[in-house]
C-alpha cells in the first residue's frame, strides 16, 4: 500500500494565501505522487478567521475530497490549530505548513526521503537567513533562541520553523503531550527522536499578512521560557540570597562605624533609594513566581485546547 501523507495547514485570515497555497501544494503532490506513488490529504484549520476563509476552504473541500477543514468558534491560536491538525491526520506522515507559503512546498520531497530512506524520525527546517524581516525582531528572535537552548531540556535551532514532516510515533509522542500551554517548538525539542535539519533561505509572504506582530512574539518567547524551563525561579531564588549577603554586610558596616568611629547614622536619600530598588527587585522576583503559578492554574482546569464549530470529514466535534 502506498503512503498516505497528511499535511497541516492553520489558516487565520488567509482566504487571500489559500489558492495560492493549495495551486503549489497540488503541484508538488504530483510530482511526488509520479515519483514514489505517495497520496496526500490536506488538512485545514481556520482558527477563527473573521475573512472568507472557511468560504475558500469549503469550495476546496467540494471539489477534492482530499481537502479537509475543521473551523474553530474563535481565534485559539496557531498552537491549537496545530494540534487540531494533528490529532485529526491519518497519514503515515504528517508535515505542518503556513498558508502564505514561507515554508516552501519543493523541500517535503527531501522531508519524505529523509524520514523514509535515511532512518531519521522527523525531517524538520530551519531558515538560515531572516531577509525582509525587521532587524529589531531578528535581533531579538536570535537572543531568545539562545537563551532558551540555555535554559531548558528543548533545544532549539535557531531560525526553527514549525514546518517539518513527522512520522507516526512522532506524531503521537506530540499528542501525549495534552498541556494547554502549548510551545510546539519547545516540544518538538523535548519530545526528542532522530531528527534531520534542513535549511532553507527566507521567503515572503505570498499574500495578506503577518498574525504576530512584535508585542505578541515577545509575550510568546515569555510563554516559551516558562513553559520549558524553571530557570526564571532559580534566578529569583539567587537574587534573594544575594540581597540578603549584601544587607548582612551592610549591617555590619552601619555596627562598626557607630560602634567604633562613633559615626551616627546618617542618609536618608540612601535609605529611600535602597528601599525603592529592593521593592522593585522583589516585585519582580514574585512576578516570575505568579507567571509559574498563572500557568498552573490554567493547567489544573484542564480545558479544550480548541472548540470545533464546523468541519468535514469525520472529525469528532
Ligand atoms: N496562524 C494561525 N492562528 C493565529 C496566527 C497565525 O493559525 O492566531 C497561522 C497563519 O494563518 C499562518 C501561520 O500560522 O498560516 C503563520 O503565521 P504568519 O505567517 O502570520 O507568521 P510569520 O510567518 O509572520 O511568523
Ligand atoms: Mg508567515
Amino acid at each position: 500500500m502506498s503512503d498516505l501523507i497528511s499535511i497541516i495547514v492553520p489558516c487565520y485570515n488567509e482566504a487571500e494565501a489559500v489558492p495560492y497555497f493549495y495551486d503549489a501544494i497540488e503541484k508538488q503532490a504530483a510530482v511526488m505522487r509520479d515519483k514514489y506513488g505517495i497520496d496526500f490529504e490536506y488538512i485545514f484549520i481556520d482558527d477563527g478567521s473573521h475573512d472568507d476563509t472557511l468560504t475558500v476552504l469549503k469550495a476546496y473541500a467540494e471539489k477534492d475530497s482530499r481537502v479537509k477543514y475543521i473551523s474553530f468558534s474563535r481565534n485559539f491560536g496557531k498552537e491549537a490549530a496545530m494540534y487540531a491538525g494533528l490529532e485529526a491526520s491519518r497519514g503515515d506522515y504528517t508535515a505542518i505548513m503556513d498558508a502564505d507559503l514561507q515554508d516552501p512546498p519543493y523541500m517535503l520531497s527531501d522531508m519524505y526521503e529523509a524520514v523514509k530512506n535515511e532512518g531519521c524520525d522527523c525531517a524538520a527546517t530551519r531558515r538560515v537567513s531572516r531577509k525582509g524581516e525587521p532587524m529589531l525582531r531578528s535581533f531579538f528572535a536570535r537572543r531568545f533562541y539562545r537563551i532558551m537552548s540555555k535554559i531548558s531540556k528543548a533545544d532549539i535551532a535557531d531560525g526553527a520553523r514549525d514546518y517539518r514532516l513527522m512520522s507516526r510515533k512522532v506524531v503521537d509522542a506530540i499528542l501525549a503531550m495534552e498541556e494547554y500551554n502549548r510551545f510546539s517548538k519547545g516540544i518538538f525539542g523535548w519530545i526528542g527522536f532522530k531528527t534531520k535539519w534542513l535549511e532553507f533561505e527566507n521567503t515572503e509572504r505570498v499574500a495578506g499578512e503577518t498574525k504576530w506582530s512584535f508585542w505578541k512574539l515577545f509575550l510568546y518567547s515569555l510563554d516559551g521560557i516558562t513553559a520549558f524551563s524553571t530557570m526564571p525561579l532559580a534566578i529569583a531564588s539567587v537574587i534573594g540570597m544575594l540581597f540578603c549577603i549584601i544587607a548582612f554586610i551592610m549591617i555590619m558596616v552601619i555596627i562598626v562605624k557607630t560602634l567604633v568611629f562613633g559615626d551616627p547614622v546618617a542618609g536618608y536619600p540612601s535609605l529611600v533609594c535602597i528601599i525603592f530598588f529592593v521593592a522593585g527587585v522583589q516585585t519582580f522576583c514574585v512576578g516570575i513566581v505568579g507567571q509559574y503559578l498563572a500557568k498552573t492554574y490554567l493547567e489544573t482546569k484542564k480545558r479544550p485546547i480548541y472548540i470545533i464549530r464546523e468541519t468535514n470529514g469525520g472529525i469528532k466535534i
